[in-house]
This record gives C-alpha cells, structure tokens and sequence, in this order.
C-alpha cells in the first residue's frame, strides 16, 4: 500500500523524474546529495547505489548493503595480489552471483515505480571489470 503512493507522488508530483539522480536510478555513493539527505547510504565509495528517492528507502538501504558486501570483496581481491588463483576465481564468481541479486532486487523496486530495469548481463560485466559509472 505504502508502495503504491510513493509510487503515485513520484508519477504525479515529479512526473517520473526524479530530483535526485537526474532519472538514472543510480547515485554514487560519495556523491554530496546522497550525505545531505541519506547519510545512513553515504560513503567513500566508487560504488553507485539505487537512488533512495526513485526505489525507496527500504530497497536502497538493501542494495548499499549488497554494494558494502561487495566492496570487502574487491578489497579482499585488490590486498591479496597472489592470491591463489582457485580462490580468486571464486571470489569473482561471488560477484558476478551477488551482481546478479543485486540486479533482481533493484528491478523489483524499478518495475514497481515504473522505471526500466537494469540489464543484468552488463551490470554483471561492469562488476567484473569495475566500471563505476
Ligand atoms: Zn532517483
């Protein structure tokens, strides 16, 4: 229910556009407007994050914590050059299955409030690569 009128204020007040993320439906992480009005979500981060104001903040809190996890792997990954390569490649297996979760439940949130969704395979790419864009 609570869904259905953020839904309709979104449509109807901002008509589909949103003030914050200027209609990407992403937000960097360090990005100043995102410590202003949702610190909880801010941080030092090259991450981007479903925007608070396009999803909500239930589904934004969920996907900074899939980007939180996310991040210890790439730390894991970037501190441990010679790592050993079975480990490696399962820590980047980890990423491509947490991206793809990551991805489901962003398009939930998107598909509720009318938006596109995300395409998984590139998202999945961009993780694997680290394209922060
Ligand atoms: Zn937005």
């Amino acid at each position: 229910m609570l869904i259905g009128y953020v839904r309709a204020v979104f449509r109807h007040y901002f008509r589909s556009r949103c003030p914050f993320c200027a209609r990407t439906g992403w937000i960097a992480r360090s990005n100043e407007r995102l410590r202003v009005h949702f610190p909880e979500f801010h941080g030092e981060s090259r991450h981007k994050v479903a925007c608070p104001v396009c999803v909500g903040r239930e589904f934004a809190k969920r996907d900074v914590d899939y980007s939180t996890y996310l991040e210890g792997i790439e730390r894991d990954l970037d501190d441990h050059p010679d790592m050993e390569p079975e480990r490696k490649v399962k820590l980047e297996k980890i990423i491509a299955n947490v991206t793809r979760l990551r991805c489901r439940s962003v398009n939930v949130a998107r598909a509720w409030m009318g938006l596109g969704v995300v395409d998984e395979g590139v998202e999945v790419w961009k993780a694997r690569e680290r394209v922060y864009d």
